[in-house]
């Protein structure tokens, strides 16, 4: 399948030669054509299937066909849950469009409204838009939305997660309701499908990954330790590969920073990315980390929505995800595109259900391995119960006896590997079953373990 047979422009196509892209990714050949045929869509995508230029690249397409006016207002409005989203987009939007005559621009909040002012003023064919600067926009009267006729609905499952649905529909309400809407999502949460029912016409739908898939050239690996030594831990794993770039991800904004600043004073380039940070400095952080000046990003879930960062070899969960579907999102980063990734959570006693509630969604056991020196006084228990150890056809405990790959991961307990550099937890000698038993027991004795609200 190439660009062209999806009913793409010269002008596109040349764009995306010059990008390096052959080849429609699965997201694009099933999403252009329906868009370019003006059906509403519903696209279950996540981060890196290449979902950004599936709406993009029809959308282009569709206002450079459309009359060019004298000074007018927007026709297409693509809203992005955070700034990095927006800014991202509007990068990828510039570089598809750059053959074509299409004004564009992104609108988000951290900076100042002027900059912004003028650009609407100047009669913007497409905008790019965060709903909360979109919003005071709007109330400004700064802009008229009236001529809308294409809306993206971008990650709208992060839009709802981030408490943006007054947001939306305070804006989609001065929309026009003769438009085209599409909306992407990673997943279809029952109110997912209620804006769609509310906002759409008879949508069609595409759905890429499974929900809650992680890429197969993922490992993951769990290093249980006591929560006073998670900082030395860190800076041993990160010591073994230091110029390996590592994005880490921590719970809180002031515990990103006072683990980068940790980091630091241990000799490694390291940069932090949260919602406290300016505009500016998150920008100037992610464009050092992608150009390799800084090897360790540390980041909050909120602030790494989104980032496109290629071939991410490593993610660490220095503090797990407080949501199970976040550790999904955190691990997207790494192993894509059939590269392979390294995902290390470091795991404290307190965080033994978020583990079991992650490893319940993945519906795997991921390894654990205690490392050398950092052994926890206490035993962590990995939940196997809820998991199953084969494919459905496949044999029951079949993956005990498959060769050593880099699916270890999905090995029962007693036949992980030990750690490199380190022993394993003589909890590990105990077999799938005794731990699925004790967890069962466990879990009926204690009710489930519910990950509280972010
Ligand atoms: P996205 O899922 O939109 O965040 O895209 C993930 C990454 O894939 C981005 O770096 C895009 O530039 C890249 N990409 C998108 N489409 C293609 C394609 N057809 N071929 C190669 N790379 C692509």
């Amino acid at each position: 399948m190439s660009f062209e047979s999806l009913g793409l422009q010269p002008a596109l196509l040349r764009a995306l030669a010059e990008q390096g892209y052959t080849d429609p990714t699965p997201i694009q050949v099933a999403a252009i054509p329906q868009v370019l045929d003006g059906h509403d869509l519903m696209a279950g995508a996540q981060t890196g299937t290449g979902k950004t230029a599936a709406f993009a690249l029809p959308l282009l397409q569709m206002l450079d066909s459309a009359a060019h006016g004298p000074a007018h207002n927007p026709r297409a409005l693509i809203l992005t849950p955070t700034r990095e989203l927006a800014a991202q987009v509007h990068d990828n939007i510039r570089a598809y469009g750059k053959h074509l005559r299409v004004r564009s621009g992104a609108i988000f909040g951290g900076v100042g409204m002027g900059g912004q002012v003028q650009f609407l003023r100047r009669g913007p064919d497409l905008v790019v838009a965060t709903p909360g600067r979109l919003i005071d926009h709007l109330q400004r009267r700064n802009v008229d939305l009236s001529g809308v006729r294409w809306l993206v609905l971008d990650e709208a499952d992060r839009m709802l997660d981030m408490g943006f649905l007054p947001a939306l529909k305070q804006i989609l309400a001065v929309l026009p309701k003769q438009r085209q809407t599409l909306l992407f999502s990673a997943t279809f949460a029952p109110e997912i499908k209620q804006l769609a029912t509310n906002f759409m016409r008879s949508p069609r739908e595409v759905q890429m990954a499974t929900p809650n898939a992680v890429a197969s050239g993922v490992s993951h690996r769990v290093h249980p330790v006591d929560a006073a030594r998670k900082r030395d831990l860190l800076l041993h794993v990160l010591a073994a590969d230091s110029r390996r770039q590592t994005l880490v991800f921590a719970r809180t904004k002031h515990g990103s920073d006072k683990l980068c600043r940790h980091l630091e004073q241990h000799g490694f380039r390291a940069a932090a990315i949260h919602g406290n940070k300016s505009q500016n400095q998150r920008t100037r952080a992610l464009a050092d980390f992608k150009r390799g000046g800084t090897t360790i990003l540390v980041a909050t879930d909120i602030a790494a929505r989104g980032l496109d960062i290629d071939q991410l070899p490593a993610v660490v969960n220095y503090d797990l995800p407080m949501v199970a579907q976040d550790y999904v999102h955190r691990i997207g980063r790494t192993g894509r595109a059939g590269a392979e990734g390294l995902a290390l959570s470091l795991v404290s006693r307190e965080e033994e259900g978020l583990l079991r509630d992650i490893q319940k969604l993945l519906k795997q056991p991921l390894a654990v391995e205690s490392v050398e020196g950092f052994e926890p006084a206490w035993t962590l228990r990995p939940e196997h119960a809820n998991a199953p150890s084969s494919q459905p056809g496949q044999r029951r405990g079949k993956s005990r006896a498959r060769k050593p790959n880099r699916r270890d991961d999905a090995r029962p307990a007693s036949a992980q590997r030990k750690a490199s550099h380190g022993h394993a937890h003589p909890q590990h000698s105990r077999t799938q079953n005794d731990a699925a038993r004790a967890n069962r027991s466990r879990r009926n004795r204690n009710g489930r373990n519910r990950a509280a609200p972010r």
